[in-house]
């Protein structure tokens, strides 16, 4: 039965450590229905502090899945790194509107751009969506930050890495864009960090890609 779920306790089933400071929890669906793209506020219960973190698990799937990245001195990121399974999790949501806001057409081409955990709505989308025709250009430090490469069709994902020489693309995000050829029919849509997409927005822009083609999702 599906149950419209605002605020719950929900449990938490697995802990997927992908580096030594970003983990992927999986917790009970409880009913809830989102779309991708849209985020949940977490926290620990009864915890006052409680932040928002997208969706990474798509909608087919009988549990929730978010990407968290642990952040120097961070609260929330941190509590819920110890987490453990059949603990307990507070989850408000779902909120927000992003990938929905444009309402992608079909058969659409989309181009995801994302630097660090910003990928975690274009992998609800994917997987949610396996047929669509898109490209992702995933901005990371090093190729072990780029997760779930897997989870990818080939030729669709592009890793910048801008510490090491281990991706497709040895520098940073912006600095791909500068030199690939982008097609400006895509629907463009970026996640991330400010500075990335402000910068990437410059770039897309002075590229040919209408504004009106271009939405974002800005984590801090
Ligand atoms: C709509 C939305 C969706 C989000 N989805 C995700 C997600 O899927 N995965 C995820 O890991 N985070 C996501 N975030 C960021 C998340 O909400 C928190 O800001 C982050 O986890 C830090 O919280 P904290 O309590 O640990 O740190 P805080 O104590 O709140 O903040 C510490 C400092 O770290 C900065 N900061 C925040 N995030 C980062 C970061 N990733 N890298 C470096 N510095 C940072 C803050 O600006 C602040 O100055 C999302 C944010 C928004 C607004």
């Amino acid at each position: 039965m599906n149950v419209k779920v605002d605020e719950a306790l929900y449990v938490i089933e697995r802990v997927r450590h992908l580096t030594e400071s970003t983990y992927v929890l999986r917790f009970s669906r409880n009913g809830m229905e989102f779309n991708p793209g849209q985020h949940l506020v977490l926290g620990l219960p009864g915890s006052s502090e409680l932040r928002e973190y997208s969706i990474y698990s798509g909608i087919h799937d009988d549990f929730l899945e978010v990407l968290i990245k642990e952040v120097d001195d961070g609260v929330v990121s941190r509590q819920l790194k110890s987490i453990k399974p059949g603990d307990k999790l507070e989850v408000r949501g779902p909120y927000g509107f992003f990938l929905t806001e444009s309402g992608i057409s079909r058969p659409a081409r989309l181009l995801f751009i994302s630097s660090g955990t910003g990928i975690a709505p274009f992998h609800s989308y994917i997987r949610s969506n396996p047929e669509v025709d898109y490209q992702v250009i995933h901005g990371v430090r090093k190729m072990e930050e780029a997760y779930d490469i897997r989870h990818y069709k080939k030729g669709s994902l592009q890793v910048c890495t801008s510490r090491d020489n281990q991706g497709d693309f040895e520098g940073r995000l912006t600095d791909y864009l500068l030199e690939v050829d982008i097609d400006s029919h895509r629907q463009v849509y970026l996640c991330g960090n400010s500075n990335m997409i402000f910068d990437a927005m410059d770039i897309l822009r002075a590229r040919g890609i209408p504004q009106r083609q271009i939405f974002t999702e800005v984590y801090f």
